[in-house]
């Protein structure tokens, strides 16, 4: 289950920037070769310090990380929706993704900004105005073609026609999740800042209460795009120097993770050391099937560590005589850094 976000916003905000500086370590796609690799679609690997640990006590194996694809999603002018710009193209791309990103221009400077200056607010507007009126046509072409209009999609048309996405009215119904609407997925606001602004509370405070109750993250794209150059001590450093604990692609996925209810959990051994990706809540038969369906269906039990007692023991034996090591059934609630081996019959 690969997390897949697209990014959006009006032109010149730095969607480029960032989407490049993002997805320059692109050495992952060869750890994936079932995805079709788009020029518009770059696979990150989600950094995960607790891999490289785990990667220790085994012999230093390769070390495979969970993964998001990122979709540069192109396009989105006012009018779109009517097919302005590259007009309705964006929408077979957005509708692919699980989670939209919106980048807003919030970085002073020459660039030109399409509606001639930068007013976050203008831009957030823009862009949720023209998906509003995507999924408007979807759902007023589906009431016309149905004998007695379904309550469901006239109340999701009452919520977009007074300017709200159904993401922000926390609508949803089997009839809008059929439609595949656009504003029902959650969206993330990242604010392209200055480097300067990085750490500008007061100025971060504003904008997180424009989107609120959308996660609202700050990103300098040309840092990010530095960052991206440089080895990853020498960007720690960098970052510290600027008073940031991570990137700005550690805190989108972060982001995206928690948007999504997502979690991670572990594999490790000599050949291996890595992250899947599940949702809180999964049990533990669910969690084996995203390594392989065969995992959950012969599922019999899941011999578990929590990441830090595996550490802490400092081997898989260790923590075994320390009775560290659990073995769980069908029921068990995965937890976030367990490190798993299941036990299944095919
Ligand atoms: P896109 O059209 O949204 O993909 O925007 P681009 O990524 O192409 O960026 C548009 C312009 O803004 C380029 O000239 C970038 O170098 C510049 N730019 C992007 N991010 C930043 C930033 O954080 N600070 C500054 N000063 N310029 C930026």
């Amino acid at each position: 289950m690969s997390l897949s976000i697209g990014i959006v916003g009006l032109p010149n905000v730095g969607k480029s920037t960032l989407f490049n500086a993002l997805t320059k370590n692109n050495v992952l796609a060869a750890n994936y070769p079932f995805a079709t690799i788009e020029p518009n679609v770059g696979i990150v690997g989600v950094p995960d310090v607790r891999l490289t640990e785990l990667a220790k006590l085994y012999d230093n194996p390769k070390i495979i990380p969970a993964s998001v694809s990122f979709v540069d999603i192109a396009g989105i002018v006012r009018g779109a929706s009517e097919g302005q710009g590259l007009g309705n193209k964006f929408l077979a791309n957005i509708r692919e993704c699980q989670a939209i990103v919106q980048v807003v221009r919030a970085f002073s400077g020459e660039v030109l900004h399409v509606d001639g200056k930068v007013q976050p607010s203008d831009d957030i507007e823009t862009i949720n105005t023209e998906l509003i009126l995507a999924d408007l046509q979807t759902i007023v072409t589906s009431i016309g073609k149905a004998k007695s209009p379904d309550p469901a999609l006239l109340k999701a048309r009452e919520i977009l026609d007074g300017g709200q996405t159904l993401f922000a009215a926390k609508y949803y119904s089997e009839a809008t999740d059929e439609l595949q609407l656009l504003t029902t997925k959650p969206f993330i606001y990242v604010f392209n800042v200055d480097e300067g602004d990085l750490s500008n509370k007061e100025l971060q405070s504003e904008l997180t209460a424009l989107v609120s109750p959308a996660e609202a993250i700050f990103v300098c794209a040309k840092l990010e795009a530095e960052l991206s150059e440089l080895d990853s001590e020498e960007a720690q450093e960098l970052l510290s120097e600027l008073g940031q604990a991570e990137s700005g692609l550690s805190q989108l996925i972060h982001s995206g993770f928690n948007t999504l209810g997502l979690q991670t959990y572990l594999t490790a051994g000599p050949k291996e050391v890595r992250a899947w990706t599940i949702p809180v809540g999964a049990t533990a038969p669910q969690a084996a099937g995203v390594i392989h369906t065969d995992f959950e269906k012969g599922f019999i039990k899941a011999a578990i560590v929590a990441y830090d007692d595996l550490v802490a023991a400092g081997s898989e034996t260790a923590a075994k005589a320390a009775g560290k090591l659990r073995l769980e059934g069908k029921d068990y609630i995965m937890q976030d850094g367990d490190v798993v081996e299941f036990r299944f019959n095919v």
